[in-house]
């Protein structure tokens, strides 16, 4: 068993730190408390080729290893994690997606505009009805001549008011349950393709999150992601690899928050010494820096497996929940360390501790993970799954 990066992995890791360092965390307050989605730092990001991180280098992107890519995501995390849900969506679920399924006539067309970040992506499998049992969606899409004719709406969706590609799953045959869904590319600007006004969030305030709405879209059949039917076992694929992202986000989130605590309580003085001196805070950072160390195990483990082409569905989920839960937690007790101030947007914690809930909740609820795990370990087939 090796612990050890490679040099290219750390090299990823610095540069993904530096980056949002210098270009993030100067800037972000003020986008957060605005509301505010952050364009110039995604077109700084693009550059960066972290929006191409999981693309192949044949389609200009970077081609990282996932154990890189988790590298990467929880150091931006570790800055700002709207950034870094924007990043997921983006590279994750969207870009992935069409890596992984589209056909090369969609790689072509949409992979390297991507990867450079001249377009943000989102990803939209959750309903207004229909979120852990994603298979109950009702979007339709009835094949009419050469092209599809969607409706419905998708709820929820990360990057959706500002994204130029999604990819949406939808109904092709009602009578198939989860086997009659199909995957498909929309573009903004497709008549009857629109997004809601974003959604006011607990936490994650400089991302976009709305609903997509699909008014008779008439989509070219050329935009059939995977073969027909296939797009709910093929969402099951990219589903495995976001959960190894969420959970490195939760591990930069979980960071954060011990970052912001080791600061915080060296400055501040109570009955003559520094917060640090005292043994009842000294056991909760003990247990912080515990949990995210186990937890950075759990996801880099997850990213190697991924590596390795083993499967990775239940370490997946065993990052995500654990990862999460940590990131809870950790937010929890730093913004304790804080006292009063922890609790006014002057100090990051504050939007450490709003952000960190989201980890707990997309990409599967911590029930649903659970769910997962509890059936590999008892041996039970799994039927339906969510995102
Ligand atoms: C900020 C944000 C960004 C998001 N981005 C995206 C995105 O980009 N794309 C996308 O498709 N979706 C996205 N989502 C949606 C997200 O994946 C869903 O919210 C999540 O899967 C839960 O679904 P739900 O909200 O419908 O909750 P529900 O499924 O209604 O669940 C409600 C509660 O019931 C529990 N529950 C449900 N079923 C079971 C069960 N069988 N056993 C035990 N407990 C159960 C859940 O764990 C939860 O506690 C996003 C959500 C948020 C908040």
């Amino acid at each position: 068993m090796d612990f050890e990066l490679t040099r290219e992995q750390r090299a990823v890791r610095a540069m993904a730190r530096e980056w949002a360092l210098a270009e993030v965390a100067p800037v972000i307050h003020r986008y957060d408390e605005a509301h505010e989605f952050p364009h110039e730092l995604l077109q700084s990001l693009g550059k960066t080729g972290l929006l191409g991180a999981l693309v192949p280098e044949e389609y200009g992107g970077a081609a990282l290893d996932y154990v890189s890519y988790a590298l990467a995501v929880e150091e931006i995390n570790r800055v700002d994690a709207s950034v870094g849900i924007t990043m997921w969506a983006h590279n994750s679920l969207c870009t992935n997606h069409i890596a992984l399924f589209g056909s090369k006539e969609q790689k072509a067309a949409y992979l390297p505009r991507l990867a450079r970040g001249k377009a943000l992506g989102a990803w939209g499998l959750t309903e207004p009805g229909s979120g852990s049992d994603a298979a109950a969606m009702t979007s339709r899409a009835i094949r009419e001549g050469d092209h599809f004719v969607l409706n419905g709406s998708k709820a929820f969706i990360t990057n959706a008011g500002v994204a130029e590609v999604a990819v949406v799953m939808a109904v092709t045959d009602p009578a198939s349950g989860n086997k009659g869904i199909s995957a498909f590319v929309l573009e903004r600007g497709m008549q009857g393709f629109s997004a809601g006004r974003p959604y006011r969030k607990l936490g994650l305030h400089a991302s976009n999150t709305a609903e997509l709405i699909f008014d008779s879209v008439a989509v070219p059949a050329a935009n059939l992601v995977g073969e027909l039917h296939r797009g709910f076992v093929n969402t099951m694929q990219v589903l495995e690899g976001g959960r190894v992202a969420m959970a490195a986000m939760a591990v930069g989130i979980a960071q954060a928050a011990l970052d912001q605590a080791l600061v915080y309580m060296k400055q501040r003085r109570a009955f003559g010494k520094t917060l640090a001196e005292f043994n009842g805070l000294q056991g909760m950072i003990a247990d912080i820096g515990t949990e995210v160390e186990a937890a950075r195990l759990l996801t880099l483990r997850a990213a190697a497996l991924k590596d390795a082409g083993r499967p990775a569905k239940t370490a997946a989920s065993m990052a995500k929940v654990f990862a999460s839960e940590v990131a809870m937690k950790a937010a929890s007790k730093a913004l304790q360390i804080h006292g009063g101030a922890g609790y006014i947007t002057e100090f990051p914690i504050e939007r450490i501790f709003r952000d960190a809930k989201l980890t707990e909740i997309g990409e599967g609820t911590s029930e649903i993970q659970r769910m997962v795990i509890a059936r590999d370990i008892l041996g039970f087939h799994q039927e339906r799954a969510s995102p």
